[in-house]
């Protein structure tokens, strides 16, 4: 046998040439006013973000990643010496001089935040200034646009701070319905008021950004100098209902290997807690990819794995390790065959967003959740 040893167990393709090709789609839609900031925390979505951020930097030409905290940071400093990094998240006021150190873009969520941030260190941190018009998770809250300019003026008096940006985030900029619209519009005015207000008062930043994957994908502004995609750029949607650009490839794909197959008869049970029992004979294998590697539990009895392409359910509980499928109608697979669990096989596709439908929650939890056991292969 020559091929590598993860092959004999689970493992996670990741292409290399789905993500360009997203990434050119991506810079299509954007307005020419807007660059891609790539959103790689949480190790690029699950896709690692060593190999995620040197083909995005070197072969896709981007300049702007945004992480969610210091160590996702400098993971991405060492990969891009030139790169600009913006932590969204928290970052303990007694790192500030590792922002620094790193020459890292730290988001500011109120004027005490900064005050304790600058309080320990000698030269001036980069920053963006976070707004929150409506999220309800961090940054600067004002009755009004000119309230908000009239804070953020006295951020930018701060001696050790280089404020560069303002931004915001959209809660439902991934819905339809007009009460969304609504909201999403006045999130989107408020930020952009905020900024004509600043530079009303001279105070001129390079930055303002507000464009997620969704709003990348249905609202398009040529006023946010910056377009955080995350979800899109790995090929997912930002909401199952909403349509994806045309074109747009996953770049996950998720496979193990077959480990077992056999016959069983009727009255026969399957994995813990015997929930499924044979009501005849049946062919089953076994697969082996577990809750431990990502696959979540609440995949028992639901979900479907291909083999030879087709779909085969998934028969009583995800073990651990393990899972075992139903292969009746597929009776040429064997032991050493490959289970796709995420991904394409002849005609068939499961996708993370599918899986993600199955047991309530959506793509971003299913691929951010492929566990460290699982090593990333990357093909171009
Ligand atoms: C995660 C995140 C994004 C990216 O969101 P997607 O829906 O994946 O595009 C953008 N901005 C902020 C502040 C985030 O936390």
């Amino acid at each position: 046998m020559t091929e590598p040893r993860h092959l004999h167990r689970a493992w996670a393709d990741i292409s290399l040439s789905a993500l360009k090709n997203n990434i050119d789609i991506i810079k299509k839609l954007n307005s020419s006013s807007t660059e891609i900031m790539a959103v790689v925390k949480a190790d690029a979505y699950g896709h690692g973000c060593e190999k995620i951020v040197r083909c995005l930097e070197k072969e896709c030409g981007i300049k702007y990643f945004a992480v969610s905290n210091i160590d996702e940071a400098v993971e991405v400093r060492i990969c891009c010496p030139n790169a600009e990094i913006l932590i969204l998240g928290y970052t303990p006021p007694e790192y500030a001089g590792d922002l620094l150190k790193y020459n890292i873009i730290q988001g500011i969520v109120s004027a005490d935040y900064a005050r304790e941030l600058c309080s320990g260190i000698s030269e001036r941190l980069r920053c963006h200034i976070k707004i929150d018009t409506g999220m309800g998770r961090i940054g600067l809250r004002n009755a009004s646009s000119e309230d908000c300019a009239a804070e953020i003026a006295g951020i930018c008096r701060m001696e050790r701070l280089s404020v560069e940006g303002i931004y915001t985030h959209f809660a439902v900029a991934d819905s339809d319905n007009p009460d969304n619209i609504a909201y999403t519009d006045r999130q989107e005015t408020f930020i952009t008021d905020t900024y004509d207000c600043l530079t009303a008062m001279n105070i001129r930043l390079p930055h303002i950004h507000f464009m997620n994957s969704a709003a990348v994908c249905c609202r398009n502004s040529p006023r946010s100098t910056l377009a955080r995609a995350g979800i899109i750029i790995y090929g997912l949607h930002p909401d199952i209902n909403m349509k994806l650009p045309n074109g747009l490839k996953p770049v996950m794909s998720l496979k193990a290997v077959i480990s077992h197959v056999k016959n069983i008869e009727a009255g026969d049970c399957v994995s813990y807690g015997r929930t499924f029992r044979a009501s005849g004979k049946m062919r089953i294998a076994t697969v082996t990819i577990g809750y431990a590697d990502g696959y979540s539990r609440l995949l028992s009895s639901k979900g479907e794995i291909l083999v030879h392409g087709h779909r085969c359910r998934i028969l009583g509980r995800v073990c651990m390790d393990q899972i075992m499928i139903d292969v009746t109608d597929v009776p040429e697979t064997h032991p050493g065959d490959i289970a796709v669990l995420i991904g394409t096989d002849g005609s068939e596709t499961v996708t993370a967003d599918e899986l993600a439908g199955l047991y309530g929650t959506i793509g971003y939890e299913v691929v951010c959740g492929i566990s460290k056991r699982v090593p990333r292969i990357y093909t171009k």
